[in-house]
């Protein structure tokens, strides 16, 4: 059975001592809440050792927000994939469109990236989604798929490590949200795809997020959706009270 899980994705916000305060007020609001998904923070690197120590790792998972597609060495300003699990955290998210569009990160980057971080033991939040011009050209599904190439790489076993996040560009930080009926077409196809590769079984085991302007007051329609398991959360994930909104709309 696949999980539901909810994500947070802090971006470049807080300092240590903000993010620390923000990872334990979460931390404490889901203990008490007993919600019925997976919780997740993403953090930047800074904040990773700090917000660990602050949180009941029973309760929360830790992410880092990227890293890098080397093991070691001189790649100087790199946090390689070693040094973010060595933190204690479990998640690194990879593949973000922020990412891809302003620091250029390419298929083959993203290929060394998942790789590396399967093998040091995280799980991954892996990112897709197409920009406005694609959605009006109807080629969502086409750009998709051939996103999806990068994990479909993987083994069974190393596929089922992956969280898959659809994130249609146009509704990140924008206010502009997918409608459910929107996330739902597109979490079905995706599944379909999944199904092909890899067998129906391991389709129906994949937890497949929707992100983009996710809030409290749309999370329950999206989440009621069969093939939407959940959220990644960007600006709603600053504020304990959006983010437990979130949370517990399932
Ligand atoms: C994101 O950056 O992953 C995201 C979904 O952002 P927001 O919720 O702010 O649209």
């Amino acid at each position: 059975m696949r999980k539901n899980i909810v994500a947070g994705n802090w971006k470049m916000n807080t300092t240590v001592p903000e993010g620390v305060k923000l990872a334990a007020e979460v931390s404490e609001a889901v203990k008490a809440a007993n919600p019925k998904c997976e919780v997740v923070i993403g953090v930047p690197f800074t904040h990773l050792t700090a917000v660990k120590n602050a949180i009941d790792s029973n309760v929360l998972g830790l992410s880092a927000e990227n890293c890098a597609d080397h093991t070691k060495g001189a790649y100087t300003g790199e946090v390689s994939a070693a040094m973010v699990a060595s933190t204690g955290a479990n998640y690194v998210i990879l593949g973000h469109s922020e990412r891809r569009t302003y620091y250029g990160e390419t298929v083959e980057m993203l290929d060394e990236k998942v790789k590396l971080a399967l093998e040091n033991g995280l799980k991954v939040i892996f990112c897709i989604g197409e920009v406005l011009e694609e959605r009006e050209a109807n080629k969502q599904n086409e750009v998709v798929a051939e996103q999806l190439k990068s994990v479909f790489s993987l083994s069974a076993e190393d596929f089922g490590k992956i969280v898959l996040a659809y994130e249609p560009v146009w509704a990140i930080g924008t206010g502009k949200t997918a409608t459910s009926d929107q996330a739902e077409e597109i979490h079905a196809f995706i599944r379909g795809l999944i199904a092909e590769k890899y067998g129906k079984q391991v389709a129906e085991d994949t937890t497949i997020l929707y992100g983009g302007s996710c809030k409290p007051s749309n999370a329950a329609e999206l989440f009621s959706k069969p093939d939407v398991d959940g959220g990644l959360i960007g600006g709603a994930s600053l504020k304990a009270e959006d983010f437990m909104g979130i949370v517990n709309a399932f």
